[in-house]
C-alpha cells in the first residue's frame, strides 16, 4: 500500500479536488490511503474565527463561518452534481451548525483554551476529508471517509499534540486495514487527532505531512507521496537564480539542512516516522502529476556534484558579544544562551574566537530589548540586513579541498561567519544580504555547471 498525501493547494478548490482525484485513479492498484490537508488558507481563517470569538466578538466569528461555508458548499455542489451534492448537503450543514454552536458558545464565554481552539481547528481537514471522499465516489473511485480522530490517538497537549503510536498503529490495523483489503480507498484528514479521553486535538500547524507519515509507518507503506504544487526539490530557488534544477533524489539529512535554511516544500521532521522505517517519501506537484518529483531516502546514492543545493535565508541580523576577559571564563557562553533563551530568540549559526562570539538570529526577532540585556554581560553590536548562505551535500564529508573552491570564487566579497556544522554535510556562511542573487548565482554556475543526470533532473 501507499501514503499520499495532499496539501492546502492540491484541494483548494472543485478542479484541484479533480485533479487529485485524477491522480488517485492512476495509482488505485497500489492500495492508496488518502491524507488531505484543509483547503489552502481555511486553518487560518478557523483559527481567525476562535481567535475573534474569544473576544466576544461573535458577529465576525459566524461571519467568518459564513464565508468559509460558501465556500465549502460551492466547492461540493461543483464536484458532485445536484442530486449526490442534496444528499451530501445535509452532513456539510451539520458540521457547520455545530461550529456555529461552539463559536456562540466561545463568544459567551469571552474566552478562548487551546483545547477549545484545536476544536475549531479540526473542522478544515474534517470537511475537506469529506469532500474528498464524496468526490471519490462520485467518479467510480472507492473512496470512503475515514474521521481520523478515531485513528490517531495522542496525549493532552492541546495545538501540539504528541502521536502516541502504538495506540494508533493498533487502529490503523483495525479501521483502514480491512478498508484496504475490501478495495476500498480511505480518504483521512491530516493534522487533526484525539486523546485517549476521544477529545480533538491537533498535532501542530502543517502537520498533515506528519499525519501521511505516521500512517505510512503504521500501516507498513511502500512509499508516501507528498503531493504539492511545485516539482519537488529544486537546487536553488529558480527566482533566484533561473537555472534551478529538480533534485531527483536527495538523503533525509541533506532535505533537513536545506529546509532549515528556507527551502519550504516540505520539513523533513515531519517525515521521520517514514524515514525511520525505510520508507521513501516522494514531493510531488498535483499540477504536473506527470513529473517524477523528489524522492527523500535515508541514504542518498553518491553523487558527482558536489553538492545537491544551495539555500539562503535572509533577514538576517548579526549579533556580536566581546569580553575580552571573559569568554574563556566558564559559564560565560552559558550565561549569554541564557539571554538568548530569556527573549525566546532562536539562533542559527554561531562562530566564536577567543575574545568573541557571533551569532545569527532573525532580524524579526526582539533584538534590542536582547542586546541591552547581552550589554550587562559584554561589549554588543548588532548589524542587520545580512544573509545565511547554505550549501548542502553529503559529499563534503570526504572530498578535501571543497571549502576553498566555494570561497575562491567569492573572492570579492565580504564573507561575515563561517560554520561548518558537526553534521558535516553544510557548508554555511554570512553575506551582506544585497549579495545573495549574484553570490548564489555564482556558486550555481560553479557547482552545476555539469550535472549527474543520475542525480538532477
Ligand atoms: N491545515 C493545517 C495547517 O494549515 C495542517 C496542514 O496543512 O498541514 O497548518
Ligand atoms: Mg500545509
Amino acid at each position: 500500500m501507499i501514503v499520499m498525501k495532499f496539501g492546502g493547494t492540491s484541494v483548494e478548490d472543485a478542479k484541484a479536488i479533480d485533479r487529485v482525484a485524477a491522480i488517485v485513479q492512476g495509482r488505485q492498484s497500489q492500495q492508496p490511503v488518502v491524507v488531505v490537508s484543509a483547503m489552502a488558507k481555511v486553518t487560518d481563517t478557523l483559527l481567525t474565527m476562535a481567535k475573534a470569538a474569544g473576544n466576544g466578538e461573535r458577529k465576525t466569528a459566524l461571519k467568518l463561518c459564513r464565508s468559509l461555508q460558501e465556500r465549502h458548499y460551492n466547492c461540493a455542489s461543483e464536484l458532485l452534481g445536484t442530486a449526490r451534492f442534496t444528499e451530501f448537503h445535509s452532513e456539510l450543514g451539520s458540521d457547520f451548525e455545530n461550529l456555529d454552536e461552539l463559536l456562540r458558545g466561545i463568544s459567551a464565554v469571552g474566552e478562548i483554551t487551546p483545547r477549545t481552539t484545536d476544536n475549531v481547528a479540526a473542522y478544515g481537514e474534517m470537511l475537506s476529508s469529506k469532500i474528498v471522499a464524496a468526490a471519490f465516489e462520485a467518479r467510480g473511485l472507492k473512496g470512503i471517509h475515514v474521521d481520523s480522530r478515531d485513528v490517531l490517538v495522542t496525549d493532552n497537549a492541546y495545538m501540539q499534540a504528541v502521536p502516541q503510536y502504538e495506540e494508533t498503529n493498533l487502529r490503523l490495523k483495525e479501521r483502514v486495514e480491512p478498508l484496504l483489503s475490501a478495495g476500498q480507498v480511505p480518504v483521512m484528514g491530516g493534522f487533526i487527532g484525539s486523546n485517549r479521553s476521544g477529545i480533538t486535538t491537533t498535532i501542530g500547524r502543517g502537520g498533515s505531512d506528519f499525519s501521511a507519515a505516521i500512517f505510512g509507518a503504521g500501516l507498513g507503506a511502500e512509499r508516501i507521496e507528498i503531493w504539492t504544487d511545485v516539482d519537488g526539490i529544486l537546487t536553488t530557488d529558480p527566482r533566484v537564480c533561473p537555472d534551478a534544477r529538480r533534485i531527483k533524489v536527495i538523503s533525509f539529512d541533506e532535505a533537513a539542512e536545506l529546509a532549515y535554511f528556507g527551502a519550504k516544500v516540505l520539513h523533513p521532521a515531519t517525515v521521520l516516522p517514514a524515514i525511520q522505517k525505510n520508507i521513501p517519501v516522494y514531493v510531488l506537484n498535483s499540477r504536473n502529476p506527470g513529473c517524477e518529483g523528489t524522492r527523500i531516502t535515508t541514504r542518498a546514492p553518491h553523487s558527482k556534484n558536489i553538492f545537491k543545493a544551495i539555500a539562503a535565508k535572509k533577514r538576517i541580523t548579526i549579533v556580536d558579544v566581546a569580553a575580552p576577559r571573559m569568554l574563556l571564563a566558564h559559564g560565560f557562553l552559558k550565561s549569554i544562551f541564557e539571554a538568548f533563551d530569556r527573549h525566546q530568540v532562536a539562533v542559527d549559526v554561531v562562530s566564536t574566537s577567543e575574545v568573541s562570539v557571533s551569532l545569527t538570529v532573525d532580524s524579526n526577532q526582539a533584538i534590542p530589548a536582547l542586546a541591552a540585556d547581552l550589554a550587562k554581560l559584554a561589549d554588543v553590536k548588532y548589524e542587520g540586513r545580512k544573509a545565511i548562505v547554505c550549501l548542502v551535500g553529503e559529499n563534503l564529508r570526504e572530498t578535501p579541498g571543497i571549502a576553498a573552491l566555494v570561497f575562491r570564487e567569492l573572492a570579492d566579497k565580504k564573507i561575515r561567519m563561517i560554520s561548518q556544522g558537526a553534521s558535516e554535510i553544510n557548508l554555511t556562511f554570512v553575506i551582506e544580504e544585497d549579495e545573495v542573487p549574484e553570490v548564489i548565482q555564482r556558486l550555481h554556475r560553479t557547482f552545476f555547471a555539469e550535472l549527474d543526470a543520475e542525480v538532477f533532473a
